[in-house]
């Protein structure tokens, strides 16, 4: 394949694609740009590399490839190869209702990149996951059928989960754990001022602190805390005598 200048066309063409075969420039991924998978798999790698690869790929750069793959424009020339004695190529229609399949112009291949980044197991996954596919004959078997496979259909799940953990965090476990925790801690707080509260009236009327089940079934809150350990009595006694004292 020939590296070329930029075609200077009306109609403006994404980085990494021209108008003819000859016309793919050879650049590699600049950070923050367009992403081509074919970048990071191809036919040479086994199935140990690609899974490598894949782990060592950044958060961001998986993002990338998701949601700003390298797009041909429909006016795209994909370059032909000879299968069978007849000229093949990838056709731009192979794009419609697979948000999923992209095109590496790097490779002239494609994949599917949700089951590339996300696929859980990738023994006996080949084209379109492990390696790049560009036998246009299969079309049929390969990408049509590829959209029927369960292990597709979890990797979509998976990948939609990895958008929605960078696109809005706050829906993510870790987050709504951290929010339950909170809520936990300021319904600690507010008990504990009550049951300080009640200590402090008792102590301003000289009354003794007898079992009242009021205030039993507060210092056990549900079972989750419990502050009638003697540290905890120690220490409450200990603050509200310093309070009298102050007095
Ligand atoms: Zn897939």
């Amino acid at each position: 394949m020939v590296v070329t200048s930029p075609t200077t066309e009306s109609a403006p063409v994404p980085e990494g694609y021209g108008t003819t075969p000859d016309h793919i420039i050879l650049q590699p991924d600049k950070t923050g740009g367009l992403g081509d998978i074919g970048r990071y798999i191809n036919s040479e790698m086994t199935t140990k590399e690609v899974e490598d690869t894949v782990i060592a790929l950044s958060r961001g750069k998986k993002y990338e490839l998701l949601t700003q793959h390298l797009s041909p424009p429909s006016h795209y020339k994909f370059p032909g190869t000879y299968e069978n004695g007849c000229l093949r190529s990838f056709r731009y229609e192979y794009f419609k209702n697979r948000p999923w399949l992209k095109y590496s112009p790097h490779l002239d291949a494609a994949f599917c990149v949700p089951c590339a980044l996300f696929v859980s197991n990738r023994s006996n996954k080949q084209s379109l996951v492990t390696k790049p596919f560009r036998k246009w004959t299969r079309y049929t078997s390969v990408i049509v059928e590829h959209a029927e496979k369960s292990y597709h259909r979890d990797a979509m799940i998976a990948a939609q989960t990895f958008r929605e953990s960078i696109e809005n965090p706050s829906t993510t476990l870790t987050c709504v754990f951290d929010k339950e925790k909170e809520k936990r801690i300021e319904e600690n707080r507010q008990i504990l001022k009550a049951i300080a509260r009640a200590v402090l009236y008792c102590g301003r009327q000289c009354i003794a602190l007898q079992s009242d089940p009021v205030l039993e079934a507060q210092l056990k809150t549900g079972g989750r805390v419990n502050y009638l350990s003697p540290q905890s009595q120690n220490e409450m006694i200990e603050v509200i005598g310093k309070h009298f004292i102050q007095k």
